[in-house]
Parts: structure tokens; C-alpha cells; sequence
């Protein structure tokens, strides 16, 4: 991958760094930005969630957590926090697609990495670029294992470790059971393939009862019934946060913690948010009663207000329909969104801040401690109030916000 280099303009300093990037940014880079928004990504944090979910493992010797670093892990910039976990010691990690693993070999980590999305593409190129770059692929087909038999075969490359993933009622990828048998016979029987896994996934291990996570174990107990026929038996996971915190049973050789590492779990409260957002006050203005606000008008004042404007809006990742109940952080208190969030920017209600002025810092997502007090906005409540989950809110910070890695 290469810069796209500009003509230096005469009397500037070139447009590029002459020092090549070990990586070229998707994003936004922290260098480049003017806008006063960014996404902090705190290091330390990371570091204690994975070191927490360690500690509610219950054979901590024979149970090894595996992060999920799929969608940029998480929005938290999946280099970044795949090198941190690395030297945290983390044996290994969980993406979604082949390219999320390129990326973060890319990025010179070493881990074991498996690639749990199964798409492969329909050209045996992407094949041979997971046989390359030693990336483990999830199965659960029988023309993935030929295809993927065939790619290794040609190209003489050593056995090919797989992870089968059996479906236990998510009807979403996985074998049937009915077809496990075949499918493993074909494993054992190809020098080309290991099988290296036998994997799961919960459909509701989030909410609801817990009861309903027996079902699925039941039949993740029968797949490896059915492959402990064929020989020994491989390493066996099923549980994602929610599965390892709230069933022991789930918790099998490897566990798939995603969301956890990145603090947010109701079933583990001492996991702390790892991202914050923070933008500041760009503009003030006084308006009188009954004068509008943002596109439609959709709020008015009820007395004179004070509105601050921030820079930030739903093409960064805040939801349109958080602002219509939704606040922010502002001198340690809170403040109401005021108005429709708009692409770029949205407007607050800053009538009762004493003090508010241009360059106060904002608050989205996270915590702020100010002259007036001190509160948190959790990736939890966004999502309770705008109608969807913390996993969206967190993956759906665009990539024009920059990320800022912090070493507490
Ligand atoms: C995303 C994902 C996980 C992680 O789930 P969290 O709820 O974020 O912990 C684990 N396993 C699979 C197969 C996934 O797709």
C-alpha cells in the first residue's frame, strides 16, 4: 500500500511525512485533524477488562479468552488494541472478516487469529492470502473444506488448521448437526486440513433467562459426542461475554469475549469504558423566547436560552434519535441536546451553565469531571435511548472521528 504523494508546493514543507508510515491511517489521524472531536481510547482500560474477564474464568489454567477485535474492534481501532492486548499476554483473537485479519497482520501481530465470518470469496485467491498470512478460517461447509483442501493442496503448503462451527439454534452460520459427521470424517480424513476447533454460538446469551443458554450447551455437547468419534477431541468454544459471565458451563477451552473488552457489560459491573468521546464548544449564541432551533425547527425556546454548538453530528456515529432526548457533558454537567443532530453538528441548552464560553470541552460518551460536578454518559444509556444496542453505537463512531490512544 502506498501514500498517494502530492507535488510539494513550492515554499511548503511537503504534504507527506518523508518518514513512510508503518501504517497507512484509514481514519482521520490524530495529526491531521482540526475539529476539536476525537474518540480517546484508553489503553489502561483495555488492559483491566482483559485482565477482569481472566478472572472470571473458572479453570483459569485450561480456559484461554480469545478477543474479539471484529468491525476495527469495536470502533476502538483493532491495531491498536490487538498490540496492547498482545503484550497483555492475550493468547489469541477473533475476527469477523479475512480482511480484518490482513489488517492486523499488517500491523506486525503475531497472535493466532481466527476468522470466524466464513466468507471467503469466490476466487481461491482470498484462500491462499489466509494460508499466507496463517490465518484460521471457521468452516461449516462442505465446499468450503474442498475448496479450501484444494487451494493448500496446490500450493504445498503445511496442514491448514480449521475451527468447525456447529449451529446450536442462532440459525445464522454453523453445520447442522445432522451434518457434523460428514464434515469431520472429511477433515480427519485430509492431510491438507487440522481440525483445531469446535466452535458455537449462543443466540441469547445477552438477555432473557439463563435457562436458555442449556439448550444450546445440550447440543454443542452432542456435536462433540459426535466428533470425539473421529479421535481426539479439539479445542472447544462457544461463550461471548455475556455466555462466559453468566454460565461456567459455556466457558470450554477458549472463551469469545468482544464487548467486555471494551467495558461494556452488564453482567461484570467493575469493567470500565475504554472509549470517550470529546468534542468542545464552537460557537454560542443568545436567542429569544420562541426562536427555533436546527433543521425543522424542532425545538423552540420556552424563556431566552443560551445554545452552544459542537461540532459533532450523525456522520461521526451519534444517532439521530438520541437528540431527541439525549444529553451531554459540559463542565461536569449535564446539558440537553436541543434540536435535530444534524450531519455535522448538533446544538445544546447551556441557559443553566454558569460560565459556558467557547472551547468548553463536550462530552458524548464517557466521563468528565468539571467545575460544576462531575457525571457519565454510558455507550448503555445512548443505546437504551435511542433505541438500539451499545455494540452499534460504539462500532458506528465514524471513521472521521480520530482515535487518541492513552497510556494512564
Ligand atoms: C461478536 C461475536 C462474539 C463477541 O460477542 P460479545 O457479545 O461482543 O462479547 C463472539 N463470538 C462470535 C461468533 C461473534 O460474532
Amino acid at each position: 500500500m502506498t501514500e498517494p504523494r502530492m507535488d510539494p508546493i513550492p515554499g511548503l514543507p511537503p504534504a507527506t511525512p518523508s518518514e513512510p508510515r508503518v501504517l497507512r491511517p484509514r481514519r482521520a489521524a490524530p495529526a491531521d485533524v482540526v475539529r476539536p472531536t476525537r474518540a480517546e481510547i484508553n489503553l489502561g482500560h483495555l488492559r483491566h477488562n482483559y485482565h477482569e474477564l481472566c478472572a472470571k474464568l473458572v479453570r483459569p489454567k485450561e480456559t484461554e479468552v480469545w478477543g474479539v477485535l471484529k468491525a476495527d474492534g469495536y470502533g476502538h481501532g483493532a491495531p491498536a488494541v490487538a498490540r496492547t492486548l498482545e503484550r497483555a499476554k492475550m493468547p489469541g483473537i477473533c475476527v469477523a472478516l479475512l480482511e480484518e485479519g490482513v489488517e492486523l497482520r499488517e500491523a506486525g501481530i503475531e497472535l493466532p487469529i481466527l476468522v470466524m465470518g466464513g466468507y471467503l470469496g469466490r476466487s481461491l485467491e482470498p484462500i491462499l492470502e489466509m494460508v499466507h498470512r496463517r490465518l484460521t478460517p471457521v468452516v461449516y461447509s462442505l465446499e468450503q473444506l474442498e475448496r479450501l483442501r484444494s487451494v493448500v493442496r496446490s500450493a504445498s503448503a503445511p496442514a491448514l488448521q480449521v475451527h468447525l462451527k456447529v449451529d446450536t439454534g442462532m440459525a445464522r452460520l454453523g453445520a447442522n448437526i445432522e451434518d457434523l459427521d460428514t464434515l469431520v470424517r472429511l477433515i480427519v480424513e485430509s492431510p491438507e486440513l487440522e481440525l483445531a476447533g469446535l466452535m458455537s454460538h449462543f443466540a441469547c446469551a445477552d438477555d432473557g433467562e439463563a435457562a436458555a443458554l442449556e439448550s444450546p450447551l445440550h447440543r454443542f455437547h452432542q456435536a462433540v459426542e459426535i466428533v470425539r468419534k473421529y479421535g481426539s477431541v479439539p479445542r472447544l468454544h462457544m461463550a461471548n461475554t455475556a455466555a462466559m459471565l453468566r454460565a461456567e458451563a459455556a466457558q470450554f477451552d477458549i472463551v469469545r469475549p468482544g464487548i467486555g473488552l471494551f467495558g461494556t457489560s452488564r453482567w461484570l459491573p467493575s469493567l470500565k469504558p475504554v472509549m470517550r468521546v470529546r468534542s468542545e464548544v464552537v460557537h454560542l449564541r443568545k436567542l429569544p423566547k420562541g426562536a427555533g432551533v436546527g433543521y425543522g425547527s424542532l425545538w423552540r425556546a420556552g424563556q431566552e436560552s443560551l445554545i452552544a454548538t459542537v461540532p459533532v453530528g450523525y456522520a461521526d456515529g451519534v444517532p439521530r434519535t438520541w437528540g431527541e432526548r439525549g444529553s451531554v457533558l459540559i463542565r461536569g454537567r449535564r446539558v440537553p441536546i436541543v434540536g435535530a443532530v444534524s450531519m455535522d453538528m448538533l446544538t445544546v441548552d447551556v441557559t443553566e451553565i454558569p460560565g459556558a464560553a467557547v472551547t468548553d470541552e463536550v462530552v458524548l460518551l464517557g466521563a468528565q469531571r468539571g467545575l460544576l460536578g462531575e457525571g457519565e454518559i454510558t455507550a448503555e444509556e445512548i443505546a437504551r435511548g435511542s433505541g438500539t444496542i451499545p455494540w452499534e453505537i460504539l462500532t458506528n463512531i465514524s471513521r472521521r472521528v480520530p482515535r487518541f490512544y492513552r497510556e494512564p
